[in-house]
């Protein structure tokens, strides 16, 4: 056993599908190549878009998959004084905004790099007379100042460099309905859990800079990335419960792991069995990024 932790974290928004495979077994190839521990972290702290079941289906797709996790899943809904408690040593960074969605869309500052309006920082030194608290934003690094980019240096892509100020802008870490931002708890949990590795859909890409200054911020370790192309439908969204994606045939589990793997580049002979398949997969991984 080596010192690697990777973690494979869907939200439970719905059943496991193909896109949600491929980020599922690149996560486990990838700690499987390394001789390393797999987690799974059912990322349900936005109870707003959690599906009763959908966790338990995914686990059990997962199981008849052969991809056994290391350890008990953990739930991110159960670990919210965790993010409380990091909210709160990060208090000289954060503040009260009491802007509203469309405020902000009109301000016109820019669009972020996730198409979202960038946030005009118009909270950040106080809230003007009559504002009520909405969201709690953290102030990024002003021109200049330290942290001023973030270089993510990704396995797969190479290096990405973000301009937080410009690209991203003050980003919320408490939501206006009082949930945590995935932002805040995917990072408190990987430190928690000891993950040395992140590996995950490119679309989350764009969130690791964000990721790695509240890592900064916090005194906690940058695990190393590798972010994997994400499963498009015919008119290139990614794929997922929102995009008319089809659960996964558990029943067939070869067949849906083999597209998986082809996706993911990996070229293999037919498997037997889902056991062989592994073997496979896991030695054909360790060749092309092991190194
Ligand atoms: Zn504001």
């Amino acid at each position: 056993m080596s010192d690697y932790i990777g973690r494979f974290a869907p939200s439970p928004t719905g059943p496991l599908h193909a896109g949600s495979l491929v980020a599922a077994m690149a996560s486990y190839l990838d700690a499987k190549a390394h001789h390393g521990q797999w987690l799974v972290r059912i990322e349900d702290v936005d109870e707003v878009r959690t599906v009763t079941g959908a966790a338990e289906s995914i686990l059990l797709a997962l199981a008849a998959c052969g991809m056994q996790w290391d350890g008990e899943p953990v739930w991110q809904s159960r670990r919210t004084d965790l993010y409380a408690a990091a909210f709160a040593r990060l208090h000289t960074h954060t503040y009260a905004c009491g802007c509203t969605r469309r405020e902000i869309a009109d301000s016109r500052v820019g669009i972020a790099a996730d198409g979202a309006a960038l946030y005009p920082g118009t909270c950040r030194n106080g809230l003007a007379r009559g504002k009520i608290p909405r969201t709690f934003r953290l102030r990024v690094p002003a021109a200049n100042e330290l942290d001023e980019c973030i270089c993510v240096e990704d396995r797969w892509v190479g290096t990405v460099t973000q301009h937080l100020a410009t690209e991203v802008g003050d980003f919320v870490l408490k939501r206006a309905d009082g949930i945590w931002a995935y932002q805040l708890a995917v990072v408190v949990d990987d430190a928690a859990q000891g993950v040395t590795d992140v590996v995950r859909g490119m679309d989350l890409l764009d969130s690791t800079a964000r990721q790695i200054y509240l890592q900064r911020l916090l005194q906690l370790p940058t695990p190393h990335y590798l972010h994997v192309p994400v499963v498009v439908n015919a008119i290139g969204e990614k794929l997922s419960k929102q995009t008319g994606a089809m659960a996964l045939n558990v029943s067939r589990p070869l067949t849906a792991l083999h597209s998986a793997a082809q996706f993911l580049g990996l070229a293999l002979p037919e498997a037997g069995s889902i056991d062989d398949f592994w073997r496979q997969a896991i030695a054909a991984w360790r060749l092309r990024l092991a190194g």
